[in-house]
C-alpha cells in the first residue's frame, strides 16, 4: 500500500509498503479521516525521538475495518471505528500497574508513527482490536471523532492530572488543539477561573468557547507576572503546560503556581536536554508544588467516554478543525500546514 512517511530525519515522502499481517487478536483498518499532529513535526524535524527510516507517519484516524484476526470478538469487518492514537498492550505489567500508555517500555503504548507504521497510508495494523478500537457511535462525524483520539484525550488528561479544585483557578500554557482540549477539560472538571496563554486569534476564540475566562499574551510580558497580577499575587491552583519552550515555560509555570498546587505537563519536550526548575520559585524544593505528566490515554473505553462527552454536548470537538482536505495525497499538504502553523490554523483534517 501507499503511505506518507518520514524517510529519515528532516525528510518526508511517499513510500510503498506491504499490508501487515493481521495477528489473531488484531485488525487491519482503512482510514476514512486522518489528522496530522504537532508531535509528527517534533518527530521529523526536531528529531525528538531519534531517527526513523521510511516510517509511515500519523496517529490520528477513524476508519473502516478491513480484516480481523480469528480471536477478535467484538469488532467485525466493515465496522466504522475510532482508532486511539495510543494502542497499549493491555496484558503488560505497566498496564496492570495503571499505566497502559507506558506498556513494554516508556511511551510504548504510542506505536503509530513512533516505532510502527502510522495511519497516513491506505491501510494500517491495530494490535488488540477489541481493546484498542471503539465502534463509531451514531451522531458523531468523522472530523469530530478524529479530534478525540489524541487532542481531546491528551488535553483532557492534562486537566485530569492537574488536581483542579472545584471552583479553583487554572492556567493553561499553549492553546493549540491540545491546550484548548485542556481548557475544555478544566471547565468540565469544575475550574472557575481559566487563564489561557497563547496568541493565535482563532485559538483565542475557541479558548473562550471552551471556557477560558482570560487570555494571556505570553509575548507581552512573562506569563507568571501576568498571572500574579490577575490573581492579586496569589497565583493559580493548577497549571497545564501544553506549549511553550524549555527556556521560559517551566520557570513561568512554577512561578505562577500557588504553594500546594500542581503543574501538569502534556507538552512533548524538545529543543534542549534539560528541564530547568527554578529553585526559589519552587520554594527551595519545599513548596508542595507537584509536577505530573503523561502520555495520551488510549484504548476503547477512553474513546467511548470522550465520544459520550461530545454526544452529550459537553464540548464540541469540531471547533478544533480549521482546515479540510480531500484525498489521500493531500496528507502531505496537511502535514506541512501543521509544520508552518499559519495564524488561522488549529487542526487540519484529511478525508480519504
Ligand atoms: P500547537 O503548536 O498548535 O500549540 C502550541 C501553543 O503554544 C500555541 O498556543 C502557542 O502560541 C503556544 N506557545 C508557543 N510559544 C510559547 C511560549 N513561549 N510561551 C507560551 N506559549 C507558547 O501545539 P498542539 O496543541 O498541537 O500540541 C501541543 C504539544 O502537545 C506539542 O508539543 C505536542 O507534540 C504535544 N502532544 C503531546 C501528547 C502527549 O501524549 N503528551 C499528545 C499530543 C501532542 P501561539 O498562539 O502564539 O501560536
Ligand atoms: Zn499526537
Amino acid at each position: 500500500f501507499k503511505g506518507f512517511a518520514m524517510k529519515k530525519l528532516n525528510e518526508t515522502g511517499w513510500v510503498e509498503k506491504e499490508v501487515p499481517e493481521c495477528g489473531p487478536l488484531d485488525a487491519i483498518v482503512r482510514p476514512t479521516c486522518v489528522s496530522p499532529c504537532t508531535s509528527d513535526i517534533h518527530t521529523v524535524w526536531e528529531g525528538a525521538i531519534g531517527d526513523r527510516k521510511d516510517m509511515v507517519l500519523g496517529h490520528e484516524a477513524v476508519g473502516v475495518v478491513e480484516e480481523v484476526g480469528s480471536l477478535v470478538k467484538n469488532i467485525k469487518v466493515g465496522d466504522k471505528v475510532i482508532v486511539p492514537a495510543i494502542t497499549p498492550d493491555w496484558d503488560d505489567e505497566a498496564a496492570q500497574r495503571g499505566y497502559p500508555s507506558q506498556t513494554t517500555e516508556p511511551l510504548g503504548g504510542w506505536k503509530f508513527s513512533n516505532f510502527k507504521d502510522g495511519v497516513f497510508g491506505e491501510r494500517f495494523h491495530v494490535n488488540l482490536a477489541d481493546a484498542n478500537l471503539a465502534l463509531m457511535p451514531e451522531g458523531l462525524t468523522d472530523e469530530a471523532a478524529v479530534m478525540l483520539v489524541d487532542m481531546w484525550s491528551t488535553g483532557m488528561m492534562g486537566s485530569e492530572n492537574a488536581n483542579i479544585p472545584l471552583g479553583g483557578s487554572v492556567l493553561v500554557i499553549g492553546i493549540g488543539a491540545v491546550g484548548l482540549s485542556a481548557i475544555a477539560g478544566a471547565a468540565l472538571l469544575g475550574a472557575a477561573d481559566i487563564y489561557a496563554a497563547g496568541t493565535r486569534p482563532i485559538s483565542v476564540k475557541v479558548a473562550k468557547e471552551y471556557g477560558a475566562t482570560e487570555i494571556i499574551n505570553y509575548r507581552e510580558a512573562p506569563i507568571d507576572e501576568q498571572v500574579r497580577e490577575a490573581t492579586d499575587g496569589a497565583g493559580v491552583d493548577s497549571v497545564i503546560i501544553a506549549g511553550g519552550n524549555l527556556t521560559n515555560t517551566w520557570k513561568e509555570a512554577v512561578a505562577s503556581t500557588k504553594a500546594g498546587g500542581t503543574i501538569s505537563n502534556v507538552n512533548y519536550l524538545s529543543g534542549a536536554d534539560d528541564v530547568l526548575i527554578p529553585r526559589v520559585e519552587w520554594g527551595c524544593g519545599m513548596s508542595n508544588i507537584n509536577i505530573t505528566n503523561g502520555l495520551c490515554p488510549g484504548g476503547r473505553v477512553r474513546m467511548e467516554r470522550l465520544a459520550r462527552l461530545a454526544l452529550t454536548n459537553r464540548a464540541d470537538p469540531e471547533l478544533l478543525v480549521t482546515h479540510r482536505f480531500k484525498g489521500l495525497e493531500k496528507i502531505e499538504d496537511a502535514l506541512y500546514l501543521m509544520k508552518d502553523k499559519p495564524k488561522d490554523l488549529i487542526k487540519p483534517i484529511v478525508k480519504i
